[in-house]
């Protein structure tokens, strides 16, 4: 079949779960047998939001090909279990950078270079690129931002391109907000109306609305929706807070989104979408009844998306666990001496976050020391690891003023070290040791235990290492380097044997975990918390 394409807009607010709704969607076409990828196209001036920090964008996503990307591919991972790639995240700093390119090599010669064509034809080229693989029956692509904001409109006006080029094979769904005001006791679709106006302003009519709220809002106010947005009553839908994302799919399905899409594309089908695993998951979710406690220091932790894929993780894991998760962020920059007892005591399992620089990891060496010395479950990822490193270096082999060169270029003890190809490198953006590296696990190790094989690959986002020459001082004191790279012999894994469960990875494993595939360390991790819990 031709390749359809369902572009995912959003008015009034920000932050109505845009990457939720495309995720569900995709979720119920695969379940249908289509092939969908979902793609973030992104306003933003930068190429990619590896540059950004936490508080700006929320978490930063690693693609399997090492494409520093939007949080919003996380959701698609997790929903889809389909891997995307460079190709599915797109800013208008790539789009600009690619026509000045082309600009420069004399592509465009003689030509004044505008946005309307050029800006709109590099969007529409993008928009296609993984539809034209014939790899997809449909590409799903979400337009960040909000309609109305003066960035997005190159790309609205590409959609209004493709929309008229494509006929059917191409539809917009528009996901817009239904206040209730409190003090009238009333839901209030204005917003809605002004902002599908917006979208028909510069040419857009959309063919489905689906309507964020806190409230049901009745048939009749639906239909009324419909009426003044030109769009066909059965197509106005309610996207009603659920206590889980997880759950969207399901109320996206009862409303007939999945074949409202495919009547709207004329694509024949029919049938129900096979949804019995993920309902399995919805089971083990709602009927799980003891929780399982988890710390998570780290410095970022006013914001609750800047650890959006480990939230994710360890919620899958505690799910599959039967468990529910009580997940408490404790602020690194906060924990001393004084109060490292009373703060993790009453936790089942500790995880030491990533991050970058020097704030808030001293605390993360206290949490660290308290872990070891209480044998706590106890969970390092990437800075994490590195930490449980220095930790031990400094309190089990002496090194009293062992560190990593990123806190102090000057260290004796440089038991965590700059990579040796990254010490010609000065660029920031996209520079770091990024994607999925190949890994193998020591046989009878507990990492090897959880993954069931000693042959994986996770992703990677980082520029520092285990300092080799450290390696034999390290496993004679009890720290096991249990992982490494098979060709450049990167130290990927470290353990405690004799504890419980003490593990750090230099690679992130929460980007390789999804609803349907959860990630074995992240079970193995809750598990041991579990155990913990009961002794
Ligand atoms: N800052 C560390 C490094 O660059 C760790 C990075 C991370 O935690 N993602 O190696």
């Amino acid at each position: 079949m031709e390749t359809k394409y369902i572009f995912v807009t959003g008015g009034v607010v920000s932050s109505l779960g845009k990457g939720i709704i495309s995720s569900s969607l995709a979720r119920l076409l695969l379940s249908r047998g289509f092939r969908v990828t979902i793609q973030k196209f992104d306003p933003y001036i930068n190429i990619d939001p590896g540059t950004l920090n936490p508080y700006e964008h929320g978490e930063c996503y690693v693609t399997a090909d090492g494409h520093e990307a939007d949080l919003d591919l996380g959701h698609y991972e997790r929903f889809t279990n389909v891997h995307t790639s460079r190709a599915n995240n797109v800013t208008t700093g790539r789009i600009y950078q690619s026509v000045i390119d082309k600009e420069r090599r004399g592509d465009y010669l003689g030509k004044t270079v505008q946005i309307i064509p050029h800006i709109t034809d590099e969007i529409k080229r993008n928009v296609k690129l993984l539809g034209n693989t014939g790899k997809y029956d449909f590409v799903i692509t979400e337009i960040g931002g909000t309609v109305g904001d003066i960035e997005s409109l190159p790309f609205l006006e590409s959609m209004r391109q493709l929309k008229w080029e494509l006929g059917s094979n191409c539809i917009c769904i528009h996901l817009t907000y239904v206040p209730f005001i409190k003090a009238a006791k009333e839901l209030k679709t204005k917003p809605t109306q002004h902002s599908v106006k917006q979208l028909q302003e510069v040419g857009i009519q959309p063919d489905v609305l689906i309507l964020r709220t806190e409230k049901d809002i009745p048939v009749s106010m639906r239909r009324k929706v419909a009426l003044f947005c030109n769009v066909s009553p059965d197509a106005v839908i309610q996207s009603i807070d659920m206590p889980s994302i997880y759950e969207v799919p399901m109320t996206m399905h009862s409303q007939h989104l999945d074949e409202i899409v495919l009547k709207k594309t004329n694509t024949p089908y029919s049938g129900e979408p096979d949804m019995s695993q993920w309902t399995k998951f919805l089971d083990m979710m709602n009927s799980a009844e003891e929780t399982v406690n988890i710390g998570l220091v780290g410095k970022y932790v006013e914001l609750q998306d800047a650890y959006k894929s480990i939230n994710e993780s360890l919620f899958q894991a505690a799910t599959y666990n039967h468990h529910k998760l009580n997940l408490r962020y404790i602020h690194s920059e906060k924990v001393n001496e004084g109060n490292v007892d009373e703060l993790l005591k009453d936790m089942d399992g500790i995880i030491i976050a990533p991050g970058f620089g020097q704030r808030g990891i001293e605390g993360k060496f206290v949490a660290l020391k308290w872990c070891r010395e209480h044998d706590m479950p106890t969970f390092g990822i990437c800075l994490g690891m590195q930490c449980m490193v220095i930790e031990f270096a400094r309190n089990v082999l002496g090194l009293k003023d062992a560190n990593s060169t990123e806190m102090n270029p000057q260290t004796h003890d440089n038991v965590i070290d700059l990579m040796e190809e990254q010490k010609s490198i000065s660029n920031m953006g996209g520079t770091m040791r990024l994607g999925a590296y190949d890994c193998v696990l020591r046989e009878g190790s507990k990492a090897a235990q959880a993954y069931g094989t000693t042959h994986i690959s996770e992703r990677h986002r980082h520029r520092f290492e285990f300092n080799e020459e450290y390696r034999t001082q390290f496993e004679e004191a009890g720290m096991q380097c249990v992982g490494e790279n098979p060709n450049t012999h990167l130290v990927e894994v470290v353990e405690l044997p004799d504890k419980k469960w003490y593990i750090g990875t230099q690679y992130h494993p929460e980007y390789s975990s999804t609803v349907l595939s959860p990630n074995p360390l992240f079970l193995s991790f809750i598990k041991a918390a579990i155990d913990n819990k009961k002794k």
